[in-house]
């Protein structure tokens, strides 16, 4: 039987009881009709990078598109009047940084900054993914969606889909508020993502737009340098973080061809440089892990990310934190002028440092390399990931009276 825990990136999460993997456009559409007719719980996974399922059984259908299809509509058209805009179209199965890697090879410019983001391109536009200044809303022209409710296919122009920070329309249809599930749709949203259009710039090189990247290119801010070189200083300075996932996850069957085989060669051999010794006792490793475990494993790569989102709050609550704490100009859900806090700084100002864990021996821990980062150091159970996540979000609210939300989508449980 599949479970959630050899599906997701965090490596926990219990049985599923329906599995599928459809490989035709029809059949998606069929398999997500069947489970809404029946009121059967639906969930529509990707590369599983960004959910943290409960430990008990899934009574429900768990669907993962196996289509990866890149296609080019313009490739043979001549370039006219200078315009060097290039339409890419991704199925909703293709695996993100295969997308990327594809368009950076072609010298096409947009979403290279987003390179090494795990996951899948239906997701991508979920929750508007963004990285080291750049976000994909920006290359997107539009999305081809099954609506669960309307019971049609629709094609979503840019502006349609609504895109905030970590945010879309999809993303809104799973909330009432937010972190608060819509149980009609969830963990999926109402709007199941079929393919994007990207429409992206044939440069042959990006703009480094984030400090970090220049540093790391000994370039300055704004410069222009060729994509490869960008998107290979976006994937090192992720390495150094550990804000890759683990890609010796795709050794395991159920994961075999999610990625293209060339780019899990490189992604191991690139792993092998940053990988730290993992600290789990033998005997708690997961089973699954066991069969993957090996001199690449690396364990602060075993999350979900960013698990708690840059909060956006009023001007009056930012103005009652440390002068020295970031805050960012942000427009609050309801349209008014709102604050970005870092969740990062609020995590660590809060006493909960790199390597953070409730007990001694507890098995999810923070990441020894990012702040943001709640890891399974193997063997930890989705109970062990949220009481660590409780901890962090109630002490930051003790501290600086800011509740955290989560990012993941959390599936059957919640935090206490
Ligand atoms: C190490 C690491 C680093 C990360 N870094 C970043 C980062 O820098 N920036 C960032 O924004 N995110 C980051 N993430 C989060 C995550 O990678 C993204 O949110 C990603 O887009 C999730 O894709 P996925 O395919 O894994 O989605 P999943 O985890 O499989 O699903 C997430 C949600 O999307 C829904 N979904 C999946 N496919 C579809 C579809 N076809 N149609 C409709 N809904 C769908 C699911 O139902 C679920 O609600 C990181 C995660 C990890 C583990």
């Amino acid at each position: 039987m599949t479970t959630f825990a050899e599906l997701t990136t965090i490596g926990v999460g219990g049985n599923i009881d329906h599995f599928m993997e459809p490989t035709t456009r029809a059949s998606i559409i069929e398999e997500i009709e069947h489970a809404d007719a029946h009121g059967i719980p639906v969930c529509v996974i990707g590369g599983g990078s960004n959910l943290l399922a409960a430990d008990g059984d899934f009574h429900g259908i768990v669907v993962r598109d196996a289509r990866r299809l890149i296609t080019v509509p313009d490739e043979a058209d001549p370039v006219e009047d200078g315009d060097n805009t290039v339409h890419v179209t991704a199925e909703a199965g293709c695996n993100w940084d295969d997308l990327v890697a594809f368009c950076v090879e072609r010298g096409l410019e947009g979403i290279e900054g987003l390179s090494g983001i795990p996951g899948n391109v239906g997701a991508s536009v979920v929750q508007n993914i963004g990285a080291y200044g750049q976000e994909v809303a920006t290359s997107v022209e539009s999305v081809e969606v099954w609506d669960r409710e309307d019971r049609r296919t629709k094609t979503l122009s840019n502006v349609e889909m609504q895109f905030g920070y970590r945010s879309s329309l999809l993303k809104t249809s799973m909330y009432k508020a937010p972190g608060v599930p819509n149980e009609e749709y969830y963990p999926s949203p109402r709007y199941i993502v079929l393919s994007v259009t990207f429409a992206l710039t044939h440069t042959k090189t990006g703009t480094v737009n984030y400090p970090q990247l220049a540093a790391a290119l000994h370039a300055n801010l704004r410069d222009r340098i060729p994509i490869g070189r960008l998107r290979d200083a976006v994937l090192d300075v992720r390495a150094s973080k550990a804000m890759l996932e683990d890609a010796t996850r795709y050794r395991l069957p159920v994961m075999a061809d999610e990625k293209r085989p060339e780019q899990v060669e490189r992604a191991i051999r690139a792993q092998q440089r940053f990988v730290t010794h993992h600290d789990a006792p033998a005997d708690v490793v997961n089973e699954h892990m066991e069969a993957t475990v090996g001199e690449n494993e690396d364990y602060d790569r075993h999350s979900c990310g960013s698990f708690f989102m840059n909060p956006i709050v009023s001007e009056q609550i930012a103005n009652t934190l440390p002068d020295d704490s970031p805050k960012y100009p942000a427009t609050l859900p309801d349209g008014s002028t709102g604050v970005k806090l870092s969740a990062a700084w609020l995590i660590d100002h809060a006493g909960f440092h790199k390597g953070y864990r409730v007990r001694e021996d507890a098995p999810a821990a923070l990441s020894s390399r990012h702040t943001l980062a709640l890891t399974n150091r193997g063997g930890a159970t989705c109970a062990d990931i949220l009481e660590l996540a409780s901890a962090i979000r109630d002490g930051v609210r003790r501290q600086f009276n800011v509740t955290l939300v989560p990012e993941p989508v959390i599936i059957n449980a919640q935090l206490s």
